[in-house]
């Protein structure tokens, strides 16, 4: 696939959602758990007070070593209604609830795959796909040739050389203005006469 650099494009919210949920667990253990927080809280990214949602008293900032966070909100004013502790996630409200920062990075791509689009490829340029990237939809359902196609034709210019797994739909290519270099991976990794081969994509 082309090499284009996405991040200068990227819309400033998502970028920054990554990089301070990131930042926020790869500097914990540098500078401390009670400093990033402070941190967080300084830069106004976590809330630094919380009302107790049973009794409506400030929750106290209180030091929870077994947590991920070390830290947590609690309020210790019990009664016959509220017999117990309430407790607060500091992250909860704030980018890093729930973190995962898998899905982030995934929103990040996502989103720069729609608001980025250009079409890809040219004579001259190869591109790879993947069957199995490609062809499993929701439910399973594997797409049919003409759907591939007009996807193709949508997002791969005329000429371009495409390189698949071997798949029997991806024989029409020919016909729309591409040059299929066709790979069989499971026999061999590496086209012996073009050298095309299939794995880099797997592998990514
Ligand atoms: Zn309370």
């Amino acid at each position: 696939m082309e090499c284009v650099d996405y991040k200068k494009n990227l819309d400033e919210c998502f970028m920054n959602k990554v990089k301070y949920s990131s930042g926020y667990f790869a500097l914990m253990p540098v500078y401390g758990k009670k400093f990033v927080l402070d941190w967080c809280m300084n830069e106004g990214l976590m809330a630094s007070s919380y009302e107790c949602s049973k009794c409506g008293k400030q929750m106290n900032l209180t030091k929870q070593p077994k947590l991920n966070d070390g830290y947590e909100w609690k309020c210790r004013s019990r009664s016959k209604v509220n017999p117990y502790d309430c407790s607060r996630s500091v992250r909860k409200g704030s980018w890093f609830a729930g973190s995962h920062l898998s899905d982030f990075c995934r929103e990040v791509c996502q989103t720069v795959l729609i608001e980025e689009r250009t079409m890809i490829g040219g004579v001259g340029s190869t591109v790879e796909i993947d069957e199995s990237k490609f062809g499993k939809m929701k439910y399973g359902r594997g797409r049919t040739s003409e759907e591939l196609v007009s996807v193709l034709k949508e997002w791969v210019l005329p000429g371009t050389e495409v390189i698949s797994d071997c798949w029997k739909a991806y024989d029409c290519l020919k016909d729309e203005g591409f040059t299929h270099l066709q790979v069989q991976h499971n026999l061999h990794f590496k086209d012996p006469e073009t050298g095309a081969h299939t794995n880099t994509i797997e592998g990514t």
